[in-house]
């Protein structure tokens, strides 16, 4: 027995990065697995993941619209019958200082990370209610709650807004045996730290994925999205039974002073 058999889960920005790495652990743990992204990648994620006996589905979903969420919801619930555990991970990035970051830019950042966690999580508590137990994980980052990096106001804004929904939420859900927690990344490999590795400042060597490799304290890499869905999987599980509100940083000591 998995600590996670017979649990369906829904994990959010799952075709690509830390959302993939977290549905096959998931998976690996013994859930079942609603992978709900905008991408077109979604499908052949789905069939790779299929055809390694994973039991998923994939839900083309846009988090940022109510009307999206809510229809992808009903078809997860349709297909498994209920809903276990949320993994609140879709998140993007726009690098830009707060002059040069337009309105629309600013929106769009806020609108995925910050109403998406919102939209996902007000769609799925109903069921997680009724049931009198669920289990919420978000995924915040240090940026803007530990640390800050140049470029990053709009961003940084949303992954601390995270925090604060996060608190606000497991304290309202808690009654039902409802968990919300947060998880908070450092540079994890993935296909978002190497658009930020490439677009940042490529004359500082510092911010080249090697340059900010070099600087983590464990292992001089950057964090693994299976590392990532480890932490996801426990926080997830049953045995996370008296964690709420709670803020996992898994960085490799990047954050140290
Ligand atoms: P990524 O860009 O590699 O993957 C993000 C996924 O989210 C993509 O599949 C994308 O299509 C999906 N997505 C984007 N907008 C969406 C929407 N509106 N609706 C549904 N899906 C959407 O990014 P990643 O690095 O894997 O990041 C995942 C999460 O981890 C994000 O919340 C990010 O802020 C957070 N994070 C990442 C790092 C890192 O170093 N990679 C560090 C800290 C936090």
């Amino acid at each position: 027995m998995g600590k996670l058999t017979n649990k369906v889960a829904v994990v959010t920005g799952a075709a690509m990065g830390n959302g993939l790495g977290i549905s096959k652990v998931l998976a690996k743990h013994g859930a079942k697995i609603a992978l709900v992204d905008i991408s077109d990648q979604l499908d052949s994620t789905v069939k790779k993941l299929q055809a390694q006996g994973v039991d998923c589905i994939g839900v083309h979903m846009n988090v940022a619209d109510t009307q999206s969420v809510t229809a992808g919801v009903k078809e997860i619930i349709q297909h498994f019958g209920t809903i276990d555990c949320l993994m609140n991970n879709a998140g993007i990035i726009k690098l830009g200082s707060l002059l040069n970051t337009s309105d629309e830019e600013r929106d769009q950042q806020f609108d995925v990370n910050i109403k998406g966690v919102w939209n996902v999580t007000k769609a799925v508590l109903p069921t997680m209610i009724e049931n009198k137990k669920g289990r919420i994980c978000n995924m915040s980052s240090v940026t803007g709650v530990m640390v800050a990096d140049e470029g990053e106001c709009a961003y940084a804004t949303t992954k601390a807004a995270i925090m604060g929904f996060t608190r606000a939420c497991a304290r309202e859900v808690a009654k039902y045996d409802i968990t919300v927690n947060a998880i908070l990344p450092g540079y994890i490999q993935t296909p978002m730290a190497d658009a930020i590795a490439n677009e940042s400042t490529p004359d500082d060597p510092s911010q080249t994925t090697k340059g900010i490799a070099d600087a983590v304290p464990l292992g001089k890499r950057l964090g693994t999205i299976e590392e990532v869905g480890e932490l996801a999987a426990f926080l997830l599980s049953d045995e996370a039974s008296y964690m709420t509100a709670t803020p996992v940083v898994i960085d490799g000591g990047s954050t140290l002073p």
